[in-house]
């Protein structure tokens, strides 16, 4: 009897969706196929795991063995994907169970009441240029690698692979194609122009869904009705049975970065999962990133051109403002020349866009008489004031969260609150000035102010779209993607942010930044102009936008990283270490650094304090890895820190790291 239950008993290794390097072994009645769901318990949860194509541990005596408790009714994870696990977890030097967590497993566990039905697209098709065509021809002939598809703003790169979304569909009934976008506030203008070609909606991907929209999205994927998903870089890991395209639309932009957990990059990550699953990955960019850039030299990216605006509209004309020549009056912001052309765009009924990437109304409150700067408890950052009227404006910690009252009295010299003063622009006050232009009467324009402080809704950009808005005041969430066709003024009020400063791509994503929002002007039939305040006209980079001239920046941009031996030149890897007693931090950033690997093409820098030297209450210290190409940085950086611990101090390692703050 014994011995016939053994004989029934298959040990299988199933990875759960832990912090955990690897899959454990179970106990089953029957065989299940790899990637079968399972449920087990684990550390005393239920958790659904996977069956992971390993062979199974037979060192593990029966006595301790646990048996799965069930088998979930969805179809097995595709090979493919596990692959991806397996090298995404590779690459990051995250725990493989932690990127198993990134594809919702749990989603699964409960089987939705009414699934997903079966989108019936019937594509209505633009009608191409013969430019679009030509790189619609490209793009549907590459299938083994990556495709670049380059076009300035406005150049219709939507409307062409939309033509290869429709061929792919064509192809296989069962072909799924993923599109992923840089930020959900993107999404709704492009899920309203998809159904408007496709005759049906896309299956939606983001962190805003309901448990049971994520529940029911995800297994419509998993089971193959779900045929076109668009999401955020978390639809990267979704069950697709048939992946057969992704396209990263804006390739360049840095929101691909994961910054918590797992810290990966979805568009690297995306060329990796199509490889695994043999599908065409198309990146689409007016401002393709250097790293892009040089994939296409080596050859092991194409490149497909879309080198005209389509229909009608120009490129704009950009000027510079010189804030030094032609300073704001006193305590304003905005140069004479950019009030001047503001008041002759309104005049002819057309749309300005002011742009400051600044929450809030000033950045910073000072005592006017001790001096004293209001700063944040739990990091070292500034406190940033929301709201014009000091009695009642907030500090507010863009980092940690922290918001309070304006105090009334300074905490260091007790002078009054009526002593404290402003520094600096914020959109709040921006729009303060803007409003002071005008009489507050019905002749007034109409003003919107949009930052990520409050969601937009999606009835407030049509509304913006179709005209009923005059004045549009934002920060970096107006400068993607959204399409304003009465627009032809954008004013960029602080061009000297992104400049300077630790980030090593500063240059270039300011020039992409600024690039993006020339696009939003004048893209109908009137032509835009885009009006740069910066106190650097002669930097390189205002002078390249100046000319549109992309080469040019990128030109700079490989020459500095190229001599630093930064990647993509060379390799890079962050090693924050953080905690809440100084000394420690600092003492186990110093350990590190004596027990770095000997050799002569791996450069260590630091331990230094983080550009925010504290954040929530744990002060930071970190040292930078840089490592020739031809080393294998994750085994290196494994084979050094693997072990290491230091008591109250967490190491947070990034390779290839994008944020440096
Ligand atoms: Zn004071
Ligand atoms: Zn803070």
């Amino acid at each position: 009897m014994n011995h016939a239950i053994k004989q029934a008993t298959t040990r299988l290794q199933v990875l759960v969706p832990a912090a955990i390097d690897g899959p454990f072994t179970y106990a089953s009645q029957v065989p299940l196929a790899a990637g079968s769901l399972v449920g087990v318990n684990f550390a005393n949860r239920h958790l659904v795991g996977a069956v992971w194509p390993v062979a199974a541990d037979m060192a593990v005596p029966e006595a301790k063995l646990k048996y799965v408790s069930n088998v979930l009714d969805v179809p097995p994870l595709p090979r493919e994907l596990m692959q991806f696990i397996d090298a995404v977890a590779s690459f990051t030097l995250a725990p493989l169970g932690a990127v198993l967590q990134l594809c919702g497993l749990a989603h699964a566990a409960k089987l939705v009441k009414r699934p997903l039905t079966a989108p019936d697209y019937q594509p209505t098709l633009p009608t191409l240029s013969p430019e679009q065509a030509k790189a619609a021809t490209a793009l549907a002939a590459q299938k083994t690698k990556p495709i670049l598809l380059d076009g300035v703003t406005g150049s219709g790169k939507t409307e062409v692979y939309f033509h290869v979304i429709a061929d792919a569909l064509a192809a296989a009934l069962d072909a799924q194609i993923l599109v992923l976008l840089p930020e959900i506030s993107l999404t709704h203008q492009w899920i309203e122009r998809f159904t408007k070609t496709f005759g049906g909606a896309p299956t939606v991907w983001h962190s805003h869904l309901t448990p049971a929209q994520r529940r029911k999205h995800w297994q419509a994927t998993a089971n193959g009705t779900a045929r076109v998903i668009v999401g955020a870089r978390s639809a990267l890991f979704l069950p697709f049975q048939n992946l057969q395209l992704i396209v990263v639309d804006e390739e360049h932009d840095p929101s691909f970065k994961q910054e918590d957990g797992v810290l990966y990059h979805a568009r690297d990550m995306a060329v990796m999962r199509a490889r695994f699953a043999q599908a065409a990955v198309i990146l689409s960019s007016a401002t393709p990133s250097l790293e892009t850039l040089l994939n296409v030299e080596s050859g092991k990216y194409i490149r497909v051109e879309l080198p005209q605006r389509f229909g009608v509209a120009e490129m704009p004309t950009v000027t510079l403002i010189d804030l030094l020549n032609e300073p704001p009056e006193r305590g304003e912001f905005l140069s004479p020349t950019a009030k001047q052309a503001m008041l002759q765009t309104l005049a002819r009924g057309e749309q300005v866009l002011l742009f400051l990437n600044r929450r809030g109304y000033a950045p910073l409150l000072l005592c006017r008489t001790c001096g004293h700067r209001f700063q944040c408890d739990n990091c070292s950052a500034w406190m940033v004031m929301h709201g014009k009227n000091i009695a009642h404006a907030t500090l507010q910690c863009h980092h940690c969260g922290t918001r309070k009252k304006v105090p009334d009295k300074c905490p260091s010299c007790e002078a009054e609150a009526e002593m404290f003063a402003a520094c600096g622009p914020g959109i709040e006050r921006v729009t303060e000035e803007v409003r002071n232009m005008f009489a507050l009467d019905e002749t007034a324009p109409r003003l919107v102010m949009l930052s990520s402080d409050e969601a937009v809704a999606p009835e407030q950009w049509s509304a913006i779209e179709r005209g009923e808005v005059d004045i549009i005041i934002g920060t970096q969430i107006i400068a993607k993607g959204h399409h304003f066709p009465r627009l032809t003024l954008v004013i960029v009020v602080d061009a000297d942010m992104g400049l300077g400063g630790a980030d090593l791509r500063a240059g270039e994503r300011t020039f992409q930044l600024l690039h993006q929002l020339g696009g939003r002007a004048g893209r109908a039939e009137i032509s835009g102009t885009v009006m740069i305040q910066t106190s650097q006209p002669q930097h390189p980079i205002m002078q390249a936008l100046k000319r549109h001239d992309r080469n040019a920046v990128m030109k700079l941009e490989r020459q500095l990283r190229q001599q630093g031996n930064w990647p993509p030149y060379g390799q890079l890897a962050s090693i924050l270490l953080d905690g809440v007693n100084e000394q420690n931090v600092l003492r186990a950033a110093q350990q590190l650094a004596r027990e770095a690997p000997h050799d002569p093409r791996i450069t260590v820098l630091g331990p230094a304090p983080a550009p925010l030297s504290k954040l929530r209450g744990q002060f930071r210290f970190r040292l930078l890895v840089k490592a020739d190409k031809t080393i294998h940085l994750q085994r290196t950086l494994s084979g050094w820190l693997t072990g290491k611990k230091f008591t109250g101090v967490r190491i947070k390692l990034d390779v290839n790291p994008y944020y440096f703050l």
